[in-house]
């Protein structure tokens, strides 16, 4: 039998992970709620949110903007897009350098979509000379695919410069800032975005439930009939919100109340900016400490986003991660594992509900199961 989930009074771990996140209490206070989906109240709420992302974004419907939400994780977000958006005799250039390019290169295949992968090392940011010369040398490309943040090792890929390539070869822009959006200012129209994909237990801080899409309404509107899915076609989607306010499905109720109260936390801190400096001081506050008991980050510091930090695993004999992880967990602060193929890492996330005296205390956590571990730990001042 697995053991119980604590008492709702015993405190939870710390995620230290890239979502589901830390949340407020006030977010988690929101879901104690029976929203009727088809309520005229219900569907109030879901008009707000659809409105604020687009604040958040920094964008205007009278611009030309239009934001979708959708039920399920990220993936489903992403996946939608391509299933919604690429047109019979369309063709997708990806571009990855970690696990959730990669996931997009699956999606493509399964739907058996031509594509074409402009891949870079883990540690190496996309490029958009590389994208440059693809794109004039295959005329038949539409859309190009990118990760703003690639979770898998925390880098930062330049979607900026990748959309001024896109942009003038005339080419759709798809951009997976699942866990950059929020926590970074992004200029939609400078980086030329019709696509961008988030979800709700990033950034914004609330629970998992649902993805959402903010793009382009011309763009989205010129798919009609091209749709490989039922349920995850995002032009339907945004008829029914249009039609009667409604999800076309069922909706995730409980995640939407939370989104509703994290969109508030997030005006509190001053929105994109003020969270970018939470989450800044969060990971400069345990690069630091880290360092100071001799963990290194994988990543150059050129390329390090402030949402994950991968670091290289303790280079001894009495290290390993399980035992590591289950002393750190047992401490009450949950790490996650590396995902990178070439080197030994484990990776420690900093964004959610979390601050600088937590990054602090993980640090102390780590230090002491290393201890126990006999593991040796540097002490530089
Ligand atoms: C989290 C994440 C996703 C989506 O993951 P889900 O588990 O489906 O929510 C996609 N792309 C990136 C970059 C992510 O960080």
């Amino acid at each position: 039998m697995p053991t119980p989930t604590p008492l709702p009074t015993a405190k939870d771990s710390l995620l230290f992970t890239p979502g589901p996140l830390t949340t407020s209490l006030a977010v988690k206070q929101a879901m104690l709620h029976d929203a009727g989906s088809w309520h005229w109240e219900f569907n109030a709420k879901v008009k707000a949110i659809r409105e604020k992302l687009l604040a958040v974004a920094g964008v205007l419907r009278a611009d030309g903007y239009e934001t979708v939400l959708l039920q399920g994780s990220g993936t489903f977000g992403v996946e939608a897009v391509f299933l919604t958006g690429i047109p019979p005799e369309g063709k997708v250039a990806v571009l990855s350098n970690g696990a959730y390019g990669e996931r997009m290169v699956l999606m493509l295949q399964h739907a058996r979509i031509p594509h074409v992968v402009l891949r870079t090392d883990e540690d190496v940011p996309s490029d958009p000379a590389a994208l440059d010369a693809l794109l004039a040398s295959d005329p038949a490309i539409t859309h190009i695919a990118a990760v703003h943040c690639e979770t898998t090792t925390g880098i930062l890929n330049p979607i900026r410069e990748l959309g001024a390539v896109t942009r003038r070869h005339g080419r759709i822009y798809i951009v997976d800032a699942m866990s950059s959006f929020g926590a970074y200012p992004i200029d939609f129209q400078e980086c030329g975005i019709d696509y961008l994909i988030s979800s709700a237990n990033k950034c914004i801080e609330g629970v998992p439930g649902f993805s959402f899409v903010i793009c382009r309404r011309a763009v989205l509107l010129a798919t009609e009939g091209w749709a490989r899915s039922l349920s995850m076609n995002l032009l339907d989607q945004l008829k029914g919100f249009e039609k009667n306010g409604q999800f076309r499905y069922t909706p995730p109720t409980h995640a939407l109340l939370a989104f509703e109260q994290a969109l508030a936390e997030l005006d509190l801190e001053g929105g994109p900016r003020g969270r970018a400096a939470r989450y800044h001081s969060n990971h400069e506050t345990l690069v630091t400490a880290m360092r100071r008991i001799g963990l290194r980050p994988y990543l150059d510091p050129a390329h390090q986003s402030h949402i994950i930090t991968s670091f290289r695993y303790p280079e001894h004999p009495s290290y390993n991660w399980t035992d590591f992880y289950r002393r750190v967990a047992e401490k009450g602060f949950l790490l996650y594992p590396g995902k990178i193929s070439k080197a030994d890492t484990f990776r420690i996330g900093n964004i959610g509900r979390l601050f600088p005296a937590d990054m602090r205390a993980v640090v102390y956590a780590i230090r002491e199961a290393l201890v126990e571990m006999r593991v040796p730990v540097e002490t530089t001042p």
